[in-house]
């Protein structure tokens, strides 16, 4: 008898345990039945990069100067700077530059310490191809100037998640003029630069105290 009322406990705890997860399933099901959807419609539509967006390099002929910084720089030696010496002139004569964007890792170091700044980060991020040969761009691929998503009339941009106004998650048919959650790089800095103001200051004075004290 004992054996036979642990089963029907046993049993009815199963179901219980079993209707609670059923439950807790079907609520994230409903939740989501209530949301608008948020699917990017590509190739029509597409997001519009971050400011700061690490894409694909582009390169001025004209400015480079074959230092070859870039290279020294880059963590897997990756530029191939292409030069000669011209005996006459005694100077470096640029032949070819080159990236292959099948191994670059896009960390912006070349960009960065490039002292012409012939390289740029560019918000291009449509890098597929079949062969993964192409991907090694000279200088004449690297010169073409970087497609926006923003200003090609074919492609409806939109905002993405952290760029959109605050509590909104739907990026279709928000205003431009409407304000994004976040600040933008321009503000961000400014901010940093009102709020580490004081606190050098207080620095400043904190070091001259102590100079005071020793003295
Ligand atoms: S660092 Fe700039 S100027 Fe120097 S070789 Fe590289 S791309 Fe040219
Ligand atoms: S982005 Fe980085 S990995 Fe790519 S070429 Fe420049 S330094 Fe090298």
């Amino acid at each position: 008898m004992f054996g036979f009322l642990k089963k029907v406990a046993d049993y009815t705890r199963d179901a219980v345990d079993a209707a609670n997860y059923l439950f807790q399933g079907l609520s994230v099901t409903f939740d989501h039945m209530g949301r608008r959807p948020v699917t990017v419609q590509y190739p029509y539509e597409k997001l519009i990069p971050s400011e700061r967006y690490r894409g694909r390099i582009h390169y001025e002929f004209d400015k480079c100067i074959a230092c070859e910084v870039c290279v020294r720089v880059c963590p897997i030696n990756l530029p191939v700077v292409d030069w000669v010496m011209n005996k006459e002139t005694k100077k470096k004569e640029l032949r070819n530059y080159s990236i292959d964007f099948g191994v670059c890792i896009f960390c912006g170091n070349c960009v960065e310490y490039c002292p012409t700044n012939c390289l740029s980060m560019t918000e291009e991020y449509e890098l597929s191809t079949f062969d993964r040969h192409s991907l090694n761009f000279d200088n004449v691929a690297l010169g073409r100037l970087p497609t926006s998503v923003t200003t090609d009339p074919s492609i409806e941009p939109l905002r993405e998640l952290g760029y959109l106004p605050q509590g909104v998650i739907e990026p279709h048919g928000i205003p431009a003029e409407e304000p994004r959650a976040g600040k933008l790089p321009s503000e961000m800095l400014e901010w940093l630069n009102q709020n580490s103001r004081p606190q050098e200051s207080s620095e400043r004075t904190n070091e001259s105290v102590s100079l005071e004290k020793k003295d």
